[in-house]
């Protein structure tokens, strides 16, 4: 960003013109001018929850802490979670929902992006009615708001239900799976042994049909004909190069959560080797059951920190045109001609200066 640039911008937001600045345009804008951010992983519904799932345990502990952890009322706490996402300068959300039922929460706190109705489940009985779910959604409803089918993890989604899925829901926009986030999922998928098959035995899952593939999950994925552009991987932390070769020869993309992930199981993904591998890159909140709160500008500080040879420019382009790109969000995280971003005006001398963290910042033109 470039002092003296002029944004001229259409009714709706539409950027319609970008060109040095003359001087009848006014006074200029003191700070750095960003399109509006993506947070390409959130789940509203836990809202609720914040503080009340402790972590530093791994993932199987944190999910009993949060199967048994009780909270405020979920849909206030959800729709006010919306507004401050909204507020923290978030103009494209990917939101995670068990009722795939928060897109009012989305449209009311005038943000974009998709809701995710996450299916799940083993159990072989009531399989087809699953799968004919996921098959029901037909992309229609608004421009603004996307509502599509997505697995939640290959250790609890059948794969016939994974499929349905990814391929159900419109064309071009992503569906979304955890992977590569618990500990236990590797030797799961290797042999059908360990703490996950524990917990669906002690579930009462009728899951014992289920062939482990005995591969690890991104070839899981790829043998399902599923792993491309069309799904986002979250997560990520527990693959390796040969996993991230395999998403960046299939193209598909990647986002990190790095404080959910810290939060659950104090380790963070390899962020260098996945953007070394050409790999798409986005980055997420999670949920504020494994988080402080959902502005995904404050994931930058702890990824900065972490690997302090990738610019900050980088983290910068994963909150927006990167991040865009990766959840093929159209129009956003850009200013450019034709686009339809937001701006948001970040109080900071430099760009740089986001890694720091803990950055004021205020809407100009909003998103919704
Ligand atoms: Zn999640």
């Amino acid at each position: 960003v470039e002092q003296g640039v002029a944004i001229e911008l259409a009714e709706d937001g539409t950027i319609v013109e970008v060109r040095p600045g003359r001087p009848d345009d006014g006074p200029l804008i003191d700070g750095v001018v960003v399109p509006g951010l993506v947070n390409a992983h959130v789940h509203l519904e836990l809202s609720h929850l914040r503080r009340r799932v402790p972590g530093g345990r791994g993932f199987l502990p944190w999910l009993a802490s949060l199967r048994s952890a009780e909270g405020g009322d979920p849909e206030a706490a959800g729709a006010a979670a919306a507004r401050a996402l909204a507020g923290s300068g978030t103009a494209w959300v990917h939101d995670v929902s068990n009722a795939g039922s928060t897109a009012p929460w989305l449209h009311e706190a005038g943000l974009r992006g998709v809701v995710h109705h996450e299916l799940l489940g083993m159990d072989r009985h009531d399989l087809p009615a699953r799968v004919a779910l996921a098959r029901s959604y037909d992309g229609t409803g608004d421009a603004d708001v996307v509502v599509r089918p997505s697995p939640h993890a290959l250790f609890s989604t059948a794969p016939e239900l994974v499929v349905a899925c990814v391929r159900g829901g419109p064309a071009g926009v992503p569906a979304t799976i955890h992977v590569g986030e618990a500990e236990d999922e590797a030797r799961f998928l290797a042999d059908g042994t360990g703490p996950l098959a524990d917990l669906l035995d002690a579930l009462g899952r009728d899951w014992r049909g289920w062939t482990p593939p005995g591969t690890g999950p991104l070839e899981v994925l790829d043998a399902l004909g599923v792993l491309g552009p069309g799904l986002l991987l979250v997560h990520g932390v527990r693959l390796g190069s040969a996993a991230i070769r395999l998403a960046s020869t299939r193209g598909a993309p990647v986002c990190f959560c790095p404080r959910s992930n810290l939060h659950i199981g104090g380790r963070l993904p390899d962020v260098p080797a996945w953007m070394a591998a050409g790999v798409r890159c986005a980055l997420g909140t999670d949920s504020v059951a494994s988080n402080d709160d959902l502005d995904v500008l404050e994931e930058i500080p702890i990824l900065a920190r972490a690997f302090p040879a990738i610019p900050a420019a980088r983290w910068l382009a994963l909150v927006t045109h990167e991040g865009a790109g990766a959840v093929r969000a159209p129009g956003i995280g850009r200013i450019e001609v034709g686009a339809r971003p937001g701006l948001v005006l970040l109080d900071v001398g430099r760009p740089e200066d986001v890694v720091r963290g803990r950055v004021d910042r205020t809407w100009l033109v909003r998103v919704g």
